[in-house]
């Protein structure tokens, strides 16, 4: 298929056009003008570009992409390998970051809660980045804890008290902790994010909402691969994913 009209099918499914982000959404580096086989991972690392160079994939698709907002904009260092390698093998980088954490379907948040057995009722706070989502279970934080370390195969750093049912949880997948005093606001029973903050332990003692943080990578696998599934579904594109296990 065309690479334009790839970009133009994940722009609708994402609704790219409607967040303002840190990072551009889209071809970040331009490869060849078609896609036959792409390789999506979380992070465009120098990993996850030779593993495209070896499986002959012409496209890298990822959440985590480069030209991060206050980085320094020089191509030098591990920038320069990076780019050189994409370029001089011809492969498209194509990254989408927080129109993928929050898309209602595939999005990470949404992805996570549905591999914890939770269903999302609502998107808020900025940018619908925020989920809040139910489950009916009378699982305790304990339960869930051993849910989130068998299905993401991490321990999980918890602050909270584990015979606590957790109802209503909300999560925001990735460095999404500072979103949680908005879950206590919102009286959350958990909040599950990726990386935490020393403020965190204070608040989560100190409130009604246990902490959870369960990695950033972890938590931010399953929004790509959702993306990359419906790709492969639609349009005649291989897709192949590639975790490095990265253990922040
Ligand atoms: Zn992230």
């Amino acid at each position: 298929m065309l690479r334009n009209e790839l970009i133009a099918y994940i722009d609708t499914l994402l609704n790219t056009q409607q967040f303002k982000d840190y990072a551009p959404n889209g071809l970040q580096v331009e490869g060849g003008m078609e896609v036959n086989k792409i390789l999506c991972a979380v992070t465009a690392s120098r990993a996850a570009i030779e593993k495209a160079i070896e499986i002959q994939a012409d496209t890298l698709l990822v959440h985590h992409g480069m030209f991060w907002k206050n980085e320094p904009p020089c191509i030098v260092g591990w920038k320069k390998q990076r780019i050189f390698k994409l370029l001089h093998n011809n492969i498209n980088l194509l990254a989408y970051h927080l129109p993928l954490d929050a898309q209602p379907e595939i999005g990470n948040n949404a992805q996570l809660a549905q591999k914890l057995g939770f269903s999302v009722e609502t998107f808020c706070e900025e940018q619908g980045l925020l989920a809040i989502c139910f489950s009916e279970k009378n699982q305790t934080l304990e339960n869930l804890c051993q849910t989130i370390a068998k299905e993401l195969n991490r321990t999980p750093l918890v602050i909270g008290n584990p015979n606590k049912i957790i109802q209503k949880l909300a999560i925001c997948t990735g460095g999404g902790q500072g979103f949680f005093q908005a879950a206590c606001n919102l009286d959350a029973d958990a909040f599950i994010t990726g990386e935490a903050s020393e403020a965190q332990f204070h608040l989560a003692r100190e409130t009604e909402t246990a902490f959870i943080a369960t990695g950033h990578h972890a938590t931010e696998r399953y929004g790509i691969q959702a993306l990359a599934q419906k790709i492969s579904q639609t349009f005649a594109v291989e897709c192949v994913f590639f975790d490095e296990d990265n253990p922040i």
